[in-house]
């Protein structure tokens, strides 16, 4: 298996920059998830680890080599596409044995594998069937069996649950990590789904117009937003933003929203103008003694817990709290942050300001 470096690729089609200047390692053995929304430019990423797209500037590395410029065929790495075109006229049996025959490998040892990926997946009972009949499921054990039996180096996939149902595709990528957790095999994983993202991955690279936003483990990333992009990103309902115009000053652990003060983790890297204040819905609490108030606008009810929605003066805000705590519609109630778990940012270029808390978390990213 393989580590996947990537060092500043760059990947222009005609004036339009698709990705611009992204670095990150893949480690041997890692589940890793390339997250963000349609046209971010995770495609042409992963196309450009495949070699079916060779970079405009940069390298990529697999195990130390450098291979930007080779072809897909020479970089020994399996593409798993989100339509899992099967090859209609042959059979399961047929349709996984296929890259081992073009490799000309002989019949038995052909046997033998393919019985053995179909063991792994658990298709043993539908290898003699054709694959026009096959649910979705085993369509996509089908393509995992094609891509497994060749042992490339590293499996590299698009949106592979993209055209399943929700429960469905819940079902597919337990199984898939599993899968991974059995073979152990370095997996590139392409999704625009941040729950997919965080459930699945060992780490995360959060994409946005060409730009790698932030590297890291899921917890990370969520705890410690490198942008206000990724705080929005990631997170349901999203990161709440209270502007303000204030100062963050290097070494303070408060600041000054509004009338009242609130604590914060000591500011590392001050700034001042417009800041943002950011604090995720579960850490926000109810407290009549709080000097920062909020009107409950709404309520969304979601069984243990509810989302209830309130005006402050700087801005709409959410709070997930426990369905127990009753909050009338109009209630003006007393807010209190959790002060270990604020982020500041600057608003304008979006940047999480460094503080004592998240400092560990951006310098690895
Ligand atoms: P999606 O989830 O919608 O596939 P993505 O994040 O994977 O999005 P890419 O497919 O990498 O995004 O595309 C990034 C940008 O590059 C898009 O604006 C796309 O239109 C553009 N693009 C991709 N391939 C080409 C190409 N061959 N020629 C011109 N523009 C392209």
């Amino acid at each position: 298996m393989a580590q996947i470096r990537i060092e500043n690729i760059r990947k222009e089609f005609g004036d339009f920059t698709a990705v611009q200047s992204s670095s990150f390692t893949v480690e041997d053995g890692e589940f890793f998830m390339l997250l963000g929304p349609s046209g971010c430019g995770k495609t042409t990423t992963l196309r450009m680890m495949a070699g079916l797209e060779l970079p405009t500037s940069g390298r990529i590395y697999i195990d130390g080599e450098e291979v930007g410029q080779k072809p897909a065929s020479q970089r020994d790495i399996a593409f798993v596409f989100q339509m899992f075109a099967l090859y209609p006229h042959m059979n399961v049996r047929g349709n996984i044995s296929y890259p081992l025959k073009s490799q000309g490998m002989p019949r038995a040892q052909i046997k033998a594998k393919v019985h053995e990926v179909a063991e792994v997946l658990g298709i043993t009972d539908i290898l003699d069937r054709p694959v026009g009949g096959l649910s979705g499921g085993d369509r996509q054990r089908v393509a995992l069996g094609r891509a497994i039996v060749r042992a490339p180096k590293a499996f590299l996939m698009d949106e592979p649950l993209g055209a399943l149902d929700a429960e469905f595709r819940e079902h597919m990528s337990e199984e898939l990590r599993a899968l991974h957790d059995r073979m152990g095999a370095t997996t590139v994983y392409v999704t625009h789904d941040q729950l997919e993202a965080m459930q699945m991955g060992d780490k995360i690279v959060v994409m946005n117009h060409g730009v790698v936003e932030q590297f890291g483990v899921p917890q990370d990333i969520y705890d410690w937003p490198a942008t206000k992009f990724v705080a929005q990103f990631i997170g349901s309902p999203p990161m709440n933003f209270l502007e303000f115009q204030g100062v963050a000053d290097e070494g303070a652990q408060s600041i000054q929203l509004g009338d009242s003060t609130h604590q914060v983790p000591s500011i590392r890297e001050g700034a001042k103008g417009k800041l943002t204040f950011g604090v995720r819905p579960e850490h926000v609490a109810l407290d009549d003694a709080a000097p920062y108030r909020g009107r409950a606008l709404a309520t969304e009810y979601l069984g243990t817990t509810q989302i209830v929605t309130f005006e402050t003066p700087n801005g709409v805000l959410k709070a997930r709290l426990p369905s127990s705590e009753r909050i009338d519609h109009g209630q003006i109630t007393g807010l209190r942050f959790d002060p270990r778990t604020v982020t500041l940012f600057d608003a304008e270029s979006g940047a999480a300001l460094k503080s004592e808390a998240n400092e560990k978390v951006l310098s690895n990213g």
